[in-house]
């Protein structure tokens, strides 16, 4: 028993569900579960495959990026999860994947425009791509650096980050968050879904118009207004 046991174990689980939901490709992506009382997260190891995988071998790290527990070697990824953690308090759970869809919205350095309902009873704004970063932050920690362009991307467009818990970094991929470690997955294929459909409707009308205003308000209502009645 250790005091981490309940975090390597929401980690653990949380990460299994990528591969089953279709969103990783052999290593690629990891999920974390923090614990802000104690002020750590958990997070896959480096270059386990996923069958390999189990509660044990999740790496404890503090939200500096600093490993605390564990014998593995932390995800490539750690420090761009500990950076938005240490700026977002109320988040929880973090998942980065280079998931087909969303990553090809990434790669084209645009946003996923609001197309339709689906979009909206989880966004009511496009889904942010933030620029690639510039070869400064890329020379630099770039992992580390690759967390504060998420927050520059959200401070730049005014985004609140517990009302839009998703973002395409420009050039590389998505990272979803939430309060713990399965609604950043649940984001995750929800955001996958999105990008689809997005391109999709592109295909079928390339002229196809964003979501009337009026729709986007009823959705941002029903999940918001007094009389909120959307069940997530
Ligand atoms: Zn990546």
């Amino acid at each position: 028993m250790s005091k981490y046991d309940h975090i390597r174990n929401e980690a653990y689980e949380a990460n299994m569900q990528l591969p089953k939901l279709g969103l990783v490709l052999f290593t690629f992506g990891n999920v974390s579960a923090a614990d802000r009382s104690l002020g750590v997260f958990a997070i896959k190891p480096s270059g386990v495959p996923y069958e390999q995988l189990s509660p044990e071998k999740m790496v404890i790290v503090d939200f500096d990026g600093k490993t605390v527990d564990g014998s593995l070697r932390p995800s490539s990824d750690t420090l761009t999860h500990a950076v938005l953690y240490k700026h977002w308090e109320k988040i929880g759970g973090i998942t980065h994947t280079h998931s087909t869809y969303a990553t090809s919205w990434a790669q084209s350095q645009r946003d996923i425009p609001i197309f339709g309902t689906t979009h909206a009873d989880h966004n009511t704004v496009d889904v942010p791509c933030a620029p690639p970063m510039s070869d400064e932050m890329i020379r630099g920690d770039y992992e580390y650096q690759t967390g504060f362009q998420i927050l520059n991307c959200f401070k730049e467009k005014k985004l609140d980050y517990e009302e839009v818990e998703m973002v395409l970094v420009g050039n590389h991929a998505p990272f979803t968050w939430g309060k713990d470690a399965a609604k950043a997955v649940y984001n995750s294929a929800v955001l996958e879904s999105v990008a689809q459909m997005a391109l999709l409707t592109e295909q079928i009308n390339p002229k196809a118009p964003r979501l009337k205003d009026a729709l986007i308000k009823k959705h941002f209502e029903r999940k918001h207004g007094p009389n909120s009645y959307y069940g997530q």
